[in-house]
């Protein structure tokens, strides 16, 4: 099959609710990706954060054959090994919290939501959310996402949704009241086009939340797993959340997601309460394990933090070469290029190049490689970029 055969098949048989680039990817290596007619591609943005320490990482492999061989599932009526080892890890990686695993994003959420309805003592269900945060889609998660465009069409949504601006304090405490469930954020806003909460506004929200007997929820579904240089975003903070949600490079490419509560809020889910069939299975668990193994044994959260402040320093290089780009901004390897104009355009010349980055909220392009990057391949990746832009008019 050739690319327009296949391309032709998504056109017929595959629900057109993605806007795809027209490439199809037979194989991704690393910091690498190849196309069916064997085009090698530098991937910036590898499986939208999914591939947190490179696609196809050797350790997650073996992990997932070996498993593979063992056990691929077994429902929750049973335990597994895998499972609360993972939990374990997790646990001990952020605030000693109690896990329950899902298969994405959104269910992660979802599971905080339920929690922090079911949890508050006085029937609280108000939750607020932030403008242009992002949380899922699914009903409840895409009702908590402050953005009217992922709401249209859908209504009438769920009940008892409040939203503010992001990192507005007075905003906050306007909101507030002894009806509120849950505040849920993301530290970094990754769809919303990489924005750091601010560490006023996270104590604010802290301390609220302890005044309300409302919890703090932290979507780490993008910054989970060492993406901004620490294991979870909160860790930049001095404030310690009571439940956070992750999912994406969880898995190391396996769909995994899970939520971690404080244990004394996470026994308000009882059983009956809350479940998920796949969730925890014993091969999302193993690649999970072996994601958490690979980022210790090699040394990839300082690899992280060091190629991070490389590639914010190299983008911050072109700004001074390309008006159009504004600044440059992020934590780790999560980085954000403001841009003046929209970057679709530039996103499309660059895979042209051979380089895949990503544009979010039009104008701004993303960069988040995996943790295993090398100086080399941000050295790549911004030439081409930078041939890119000099050639100039991209819209
Ligand atoms: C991607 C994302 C989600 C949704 O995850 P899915 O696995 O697509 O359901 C939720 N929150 C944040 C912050 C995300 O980046």
């Amino acid at each position: 099959m050739n690319t327009q055969e296949v391309l032709s098949m998504f056109d017929d048989y595959v629900i057109a609710n993605y806007g795809r680039l027209p490439k199809v990817i037979t194989k991704g290596e690393n910091n690498k990706l190849f196309d069916l007619e064997g085009n090698e591609i530098l991937d910036m943005f590898p499986g939208w954060a999914v591939s947190g320490i490179g696609h196809c990482h050797p350790k997650v492999v073996k992990a997932i054959q070996q498993q593979a061989a063992k056990l691929l599932h077994i429902d929750n009526t049973f335990y597994t090994v895998e499972q609360g080892k993972l939990a374990k890890l997790l646990s001990e990686r952020a605030f000693g919290g109690k896990c329950f695993f899902c298969n994405s994003g959104a269910e992660a959420n979802e599971a905080a939501l339920k929690l922090a309805r079911r949890h508050t003592p006085r029937q609280q269900y108000k939750i607020i959310t932030a403008e242009k945060s992002f949380h899922g889609r699914t009903f409840a998660t895409l009702t908590a996402t402050g953005q009217s465009k992922c709401h249209e069409g859908f209504q009438p949504l769920p009940a008892g949704f409040v939203y503010v601006p992001f990192n507005d304090i007075d905003a906050l405490q306007e909101a507030f009241d002894d009806e509120v469930a849950a505040v849920m954020i993301e530290p970094i806003q990754g769809e919303g086009g990489v924005h750091e909460a601010t560490p006023e506004y996270m104590q604010t929200i802290r301390d609220l939340c302890d005044a309300n007997g409302a919890l703090m929820i932290l979507d780490e579904v993008q910054t989970c797993m060492g993406r901004t240089g620490r294991w979870f975003g909160y860790q930049h903070y001095e404030v310690v959340p009571d439940v956070i949600t992750m999912a994406k490079a969880l898995g190391g490419g396996v769909a995994v997601g899970a939520m971690m509560a404080r244990p004394d809020i996470a026994a308000s889910l009882v059983p009956g309460t809350h479940a998920s069939t796949f969730g925890g299975n014993s091969l999302a668990c193993a690649a999970s394990i072996a994601v958490v193994e690979a980022i210790e044994e090699d040394n990839l959260l300082d690899n992280a933090n060091v190629m991070g402040r490389y590639t914010r320093e190299k983008l911050a290089q072109l700004k001074e070469k390309y008006p159009i780009i504004d600044h440059v901004r992020g934590k780790g390897l999560m980085i954000g290029i403001q841009l003046t104009m929209p970057g679709a355009a530039i996103v499309s010349r660059c895979l042209e190049k051979g380089l895949r980055v990503n544009c979010t909220q039009e104008t701004v392009l993303r960069f988040m490689p995996s943790m295993t990057v090398t100086s080399e391949e941000v050295d790549r990746a911004v030439a081409i970029l930078d041939e890119v832009l000099a050639q100039g008019e991209t819209s």
